[in-house]
């Protein structure tokens, strides 16, 4: 049950070491806005070059189809690690071709390269398992060890994922021993009152979370847009809301499997209603079972839990020992309609414990917020790969790091 960590692979000084990680920043007119990604890689690539490695490093970045796509080069990543690491980063224009190998050749022990885009190259993401080997192979012939550290990207079985750390002697980087640590605690013996907050767009993402951890917790707090299945589940009006017809029955079944285990379900009482999907839409608030009350009558939609929901989600949060949460309680990209999720950002960094934020909105939404990584005890950097890690399924870029 344990990945196999840096240390095994013994003394790395002069050796070439090819560390898999998750550089997927958003950009906006070739800039980097949020470089939360490639700071989180920066303890194991430190470690590496303090080691004497000559480290290679590449990523995914945005959805390439397989070929180069100059929108989604990694350069401006190199750019920004060469400032974070305060020392010169190389760059190759291609991820195996004859830029990739004059970098490789040319770095000294203790320098760094990046390679570009693994997703310029359709064996990376190919559902041909000889063809990802193939990839791999390539990427193989440049380096002695792979260190795996992309933890958004271990639920994938992707060529420079698992065919990679097949071919080399291989490791977890200290970003992946650190979440799967950390996410492993939140399934055995977290400590109680242990809560779980869950939102977001839809229930049918969440079903696996909520099928693993209503066995485990005290509490299951729901806001988002999949709380209007479970209103209408209850047999409440809600308008034009989000709303999945085809999970009614599956959200009966939590309710009541819910109050069999004697898990505290906890829903909004109130919400606010707005007159359509927009920023500036006009809005009130109305009692969760009362929603058709407002001025807009059926065609009110809810985007946000109302203020006591909210105060009523914060003392569970804070009165807890583990928290962990997944998905904004509302539209949170429009102001007017984050206030659910920043009273539950708030209350997570209050938690006097283990308050853990899963990855993708979640995480964008609390820093969106203002809110720095290091108020809460773990930010997850990986959305699919946390919920899936959560589910207990098994994670191909994991088992192959000796995770079972
Ligand atoms: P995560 O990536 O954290 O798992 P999801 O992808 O499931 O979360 O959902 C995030 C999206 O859910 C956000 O873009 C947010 O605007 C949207 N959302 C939250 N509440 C609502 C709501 N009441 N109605 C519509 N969309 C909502
Ligand atoms: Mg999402």
């Amino acid at each position: 049950m344990t990945l196999r960590t840096l240390e095994s692979l013994g003394d790395l000084a002069g050796k070439r070491v090819f560390v898999r990680c998750d550089f997927n920043v958003p950009l906006s007119d070739g800039a980097i806005t949020d470089d939360g990604r490639v700071r989180a890689a920066l303890p194991t690539l430190t470690a590496l070059l303090d080691a004497g490695a000559k480290v290679i490093t590449s990523s995914h970045l945005g959805r390439p189809k397989g070929e180069p796509d100059p929108q989604f080069s990694l350069a401006p990543v190199a750019t920004r690690l060469s400032e974070l690491l305060d020392r010169p980063v190389a760059f190759a224009t291609d991820t195996v071709g004859s830029s990739a190998a004059e970098t490789v050749d040319a770095l000294e022990d203790g320098q760094i390269a990046v390679l570009e885009n693994l997703r310029f190259n359709a064996g990376e993401t190919s559902k041909d398992a000889a063809e990802r080997r193939a990839f791999a192979e390539r990427i193989a012939a440049f380096a002695d060890a792979m260190v795996s550290d992309g933890f958004g990207v271990v639920h994938r079985k992707q060529a420079s994922v698992y065919e990679l750390a097949e071919l080399l002697p291989s490791a977890a980087g200290s970003l992946v021993a650190h979440e799967v640590g950390v996410l492993n605690g939140l399934l055995e013996a977290p400590e109680s009152p242990y809560t779980v907050v869950l939102g977001g767009s839809k229930v049918s993402d969440k079903l696996g979370v909520i099928d693993s951890l209503l066995p485990r917790v005290d509490k299951l707090l729901i806001g988002g847009g999949m709380v209007f299945t479970f209103l209408a589940a209850q047999g409440h009006a809600i308008g034009k809301s989000l709303v999945e017809a085809d999970q009614l029955d599956t959200a009966r079944a939590y309710i009541a499997r819910a109050a069999e285990r004697g898990v505290e379900l906890i829903l909004p009482t109130d919400i606010v209603v707005a007159s359509g999907f927009s920023a500036d839409a006009e809005h009130e608030v109305a009692p969760a079972d009362a929603f058709e009350g407002t001025r807009f009558g059926a065609d009110g939609m809810g985007l946000d839990i109302g203020p006591d929901s909210a105060r009523a989600f914060a003392d569970a949060i804070r009165g807890s020992r583990t928290v962990f949460w997944n998905g904004p309680m509302g539209v949170f990209e429009f102001p007017a309609f984050a206030d659910g999720t920043r009273a539950v950002a708030q209350a997570l960094t209050e938690v006097d414990g283990l308050s853990v934020v899963g990855g993708g909105d979640s995480a964008a939404a609390a820093r969106t917020l203002g809110f720095a990584d290091d108020r809460f005890g773990h930010v997850s950097t990986g959305g699919g790969a946390s919920l899936e890690f959560l589910e207990g399924k098994k994670l191909p870029g994991l088992e192959v790091l000796g995770w079972q």
